[in-house]
């Protein structure tokens, strides 16, 4: 029988982002500890953790530490080594277990578990060489995008082969590791779902997120999705069944391109929190964070209506760039709510924050959210 963690445990999260910063508010205050294992030192998720470790992945002596120390193990990070994870199951429950970690962390090992099981996805080939690039061109056709296999995020190590690119140029501009072509998708939205499931194989799904990118990156999300019913049924029976096939205990986060004939695709698997769920902290009845809580402790799984139309709009270290943002001045504008991450440096593209807004209607959470961003700076021209 799987163990269930009571309130007064203390969940080990492996990874000390965002991520980890918000899991960690909905973990404590449901009375669990928290102790974070990061690389970086008093990063976003260790400021508001009651312990962190600061080490290398790779540190054997300090993971073992860690898990000592803790009573159930989860992550907010995709790219942690699978050796890593090992380390901490060999007497710790960890959950989602490391087996889902090593498929999500290389695209064509997703790619090919979820064709498996059935799921409808892009045309895609693996891609190891030159010659290879030209012939998985061949069949899926232009445009096309190739990506790296591995450690890619936020349109990182992507390229589109439109008509015009030269294929040597393209295979020589590209990492020359394992890659995966994937055909270009021509598609109306990009939406997800955020998926739970419980150790007693319980399920769970949020409503449907419509996602609007930006530079490859996530600019807004809002709810309820702006779609027929038939596609938020259709896509949350999609996460559902990956959920079982993946025998998944946690939060899962399914990425789906939707087509204007209304098929869905799915693109991305995130087997943690997602950016694309940060709304679900005001505007839902139980959080993302406080789910994957309860799905990981083996507790019964909340409700997850959304309670308001809601829109959350990223802030990148882009708004920092004339200087400190008018707080004031967002927050001025009705039902908005500021999240920051405790990151001490705005770089550019990098995510520092967010905010969410409700409204009457998904257009007004967005008109809200967009007022209250468009704020920040207005002082600064
Ligand atoms: P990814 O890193 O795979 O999530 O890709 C980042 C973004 O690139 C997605 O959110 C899409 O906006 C775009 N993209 C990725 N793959 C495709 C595709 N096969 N067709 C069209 N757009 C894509």
């Amino acid at each position: 029988m799987s163990h269930v963690y009571l309130p007064g445990a203390t969940i080990g999260v492996m990874g000390g982002g965002q991520l980890g910063r918000m899991l960690a508010f909905a973990a404590r205050r449901t009375g669990y500890r928290v102790h974070i294992f990061s690389p970086e030192k008093d990063g976003p998720a260790a400021q508001v953790s009651n312990r962190s470790i600061v080490a290398d992945y790779a540190d054997e002596e300090a993971v073992k530490r860690f898990a000592a120390d803790v009573d159930v193990i989860t992550f907010e990070f995709e790219n942690i080594p699978v050796q890593t994870i090992e380390w901490c199951a060999h007497d710790h429950d960890v959950r989602p277990a490391g087996a889902i970690l090593h498929i999500a962390q290389n695209r064509l090992r997703e790619k090919n578990f979820l064709a498996h099981a059935g799921i409808p996805l892009a045309p895609f080939r693996a891609v190891r060489s030159a010659s290879g690039l030209k012939s998985a061109l061949g069949e899926i056709g232009r445009p096309a995008i190739l990506k790296t296999a591995a450690f890619g995020y936020d349109g990182k190590g992507q390229q589109a082969i439109n008509e015009d690119a030269n294929l040597e140029e393209v295979w020589s501009a590209s990492s020359g590791n394992e890659l995966v072509l994937e055909g270009a998708v021509a598609f109306e939205k990009e939406v997800s779902v955020l998926v739970a499931r419980g150790t007693d194989g319980a399920i769970k799904t949020f409503p449907l997120c419509e996602n609007i990118h930006r530079d490859h990156i996530l600019d807004i999300t809002v709810v309820p999705a702006r779609v027929e019913s038939s596609v938020e049924r259709a896509a949350a029976e999609l996460a559902r069944s990956i959920a079982e096939k993946l025998e998944l205990v946690g939060l899962l986060a399914v990425e789906m391109f939707l087509k204007a004939n209304g098929d869905l695709l799915v693109n991305e698997l995130a087997p943690r929190p997602h950016n694309s769920g940060h709304w679900t902290i005001e505007a839902c009845a139980t959080s993302q964070f406080e789910q994957q809580v309860r799905a990981v402790c083996g507790l019964p799984l909340g409700a997850t209506n959304v309670l308001r139309p809601a829109a959350m709009a990223n802030l990148l270290g882009d708004v920092w760039q004339s200087g400190e943002p008018d707080w004031s001045a967002a927050l001025a504008v009705g039902g908005v709510g500021l999240h920051l991450y405790g990151k001490r440096e705005p770089r550019l593209r990098r995510k520092m924050g967010h905010l969410t807004a409700f409204g009457a209607d998904a257009d007004e959470a967005i008109a809200r959210v967009t007022a209250a961003r468009s704020a920040l700076q207005s002082g600064s021209t």
